[in-house]
């Protein structure tokens, strides 16, 4: 267990010790007045909710929905930039519902519960001869919450954890536990599959997983201008290919992931959060002459080695995230992606000398999923950070219309400005998932204000 983990589980161990596990309220304003305020990640989601639940069991959760008066809000581990957690009223962690429930070896799929943590996800399943097929880039996401925005990973031919959703648990506003898949509630199922928790409390979720595996992962160092013309080539030849741009030096750095049957070899990494800042100050110190940044910050990248690591695949694609930022994430047409990132460099490079995380592009397997952003198209996706503690509003404008001028789709877990009519506009199926939505849930308990917005609830 590294320091991080270990810090957790502490907190963690200190709250449950000081909650009995036969009572789900964590904490309820009839009691103490807004006692638990609750924000996310980055901080930039905050609410003051009247009460603070975390069923232990699917049935006490049962008795929780039936039971309370008001909006329910299911929340994770809190990793969503966008408003799609906050809430008044009450607000439901699903934490204490993890671990596996039950594995199935010739379909080589697992039944997960649903506040199972990516992290833990994955030697469980080794465990079981087991592996999830792809994962994102960092692992502290509960699995739920990954299924209801379309988390994703990298790989042109894979497809985002909602994509290997073979079943899933779900229990709605009536206090009923339905399963569905593919012949059982299809309807209810096509559209849970990414949810954002407007359906119900997901229990359990049944993934579709593979055999164990390793993968050697390759990285280099390379001129944007010089990856540009390979990269879709890139993206074919290998099974994960991502990159990132650092905008002010004109260099990218390539991942590229594949299976392998080598031994683990976890060759010394450069820190990804002390190269941050970094680049952090050298935009504080030479963001008045960006020649000279590129220069310097050029002239170093081009003299580090590519690096080489194995790992079991549970281990090698996540990593810590240290240095906390806000993120803007849309999901564009695989063929039209480069274009728009060309643009995006063009105008942070122009007018945002401030700016100094790399933009992330990635490549995802399209899907039929009604609201997965990945719907009936491949996908590229542009990903521009800003530090936590700097204000991202004027970046985000300029960049925002860019990436929809490319027909971008936004993360659903993502800061982004995206209307109802925009949505709308953007998923063919939103009529057919709004009917679902309001058969199983026709006060609206399972909404916030701003799934309200963007449901065009009023
Ligand atoms: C540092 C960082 C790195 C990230 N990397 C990636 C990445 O590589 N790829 C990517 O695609 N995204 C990435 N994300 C985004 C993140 O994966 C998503 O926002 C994900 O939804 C967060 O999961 P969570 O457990 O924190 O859920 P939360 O953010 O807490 O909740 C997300 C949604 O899920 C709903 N929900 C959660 N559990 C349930 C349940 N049991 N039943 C019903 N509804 C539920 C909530 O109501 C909410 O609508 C990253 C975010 C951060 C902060």
């Amino acid at each position: 267990m590294n320091r991080r983990n270990l810090i957790k589980s502490l907190i963690a161990g200190t709250v449950a010790s000081a909650f009995p596990l036969s009572n789900s309220v964590l904490a309820s304003n009839h009691t103490a007045k807004k006692k638990y305020p609750w924000k996310n990640w980055s901080g930039n989601q905050k609410c003051f909710p009247d009460q603070r639940v975390a069923p232990a069991s699917v049935t006490e959760l049962q008795t929780l929905i039936s039971n309370t008066k008001g909006r329910i809000r299911a929340v994770g581990t809190g990793h969503s930039f966008s408003e799609l957690v906050p809430t008044d009223e009450t607000l439901l962690s699903i934490r204490r519902l993890s671990g596996l429930k039950s594995t199935d070896a010739t379909k080589k799929t697992a039944t997960i519960y649903s506040g199972s943590i990516l992290s833990e996800i994955g030697p469980l399943l080794n465990a079981q001869n087991q592996a999830l097929i792809n994962m994102p880039d960092i692992d502290q996401q509960t699995l739920s919450g990954c299924i209801c925005t379309s988390t994703h990973g990298t790989g042109r031919e894979l497809g985002s954890l909602s994509h290997y959703v073979e079943a899933l648990d779900i229990v709605t506003a009536s206090g009923d536990l339905l399963h569905c898949n593919q012949q059982e509630n299809s309807e209810l199922f096509k559209a849970a599959q990414v949810s954002l928790g407007a359906l119900g409390i997901i229990t359990s979720i049944t993934m579709r997983n593979t055999s164990p595996f390793k993968l050697k992962r390759q990285s280099r160092w390379l001129p944007l201008d010089d990856l540009l013309p390979e990269a879709d080539a890139l993206s074919r030849a290998n099974r994960n290919f991502e990159f990132f741009y650092f905008p002010f030096t004109g260099m990218s750095l390539t991942d590229s992931l594949n299976v392998t049957n080598e031994a683990v070899n976890q060759s010394e990494e450069l820190d990804g959060n002390s190269g941050i800042m970094d680049l952090k100050s050298a935009r504080d110190y030479l963001s008045w002459a960006n020649k000279l940044r590129e220069l310097i910050l050029s002239t170093y990248m081009k003299t580090i080695s590519p690096e080489e690591n194995i790992d079991h695949s549970y281990a090698i694609y996540a990593t810590e995230r240290n240095v906390r930022f806000n993120e803007m994430e849309y999901h564009l047409p695989a063929e039209l992606g480069l274009k728009a990132l060309q643009e995006v460099r063009t105008t942070i490079e122009s007018q945002f000398p401030e700016v100094f995380f790399p933009i992330e592009c990635r490549f995802v397997k399209g899907d039929d999923i009604w609201l997965s952003p990945f719907y009936q198209r491949d996908t590229i996706s542009i990903a521009v950070h800003r530090y936590f503690e700097e204000d991202h509003s004027a970046l985000y404008k300029a960049i925002e219309p860019i990436l929809q001028k490319y027909q971008g789709r936004p993360h659903w877990g993502k800061i982004n400005t995206f209307s109802h009519q925009q949505f709308k506009q953007a998923y063919p199926q939103w009529n057919a998932f709004q009917a679902v939505r309001r058969q199983y849930d026709p006060e609206g308990k399972f909404l916030n204000p701003y799934l309200m917005r963007t449901f065009g609830v009023s």
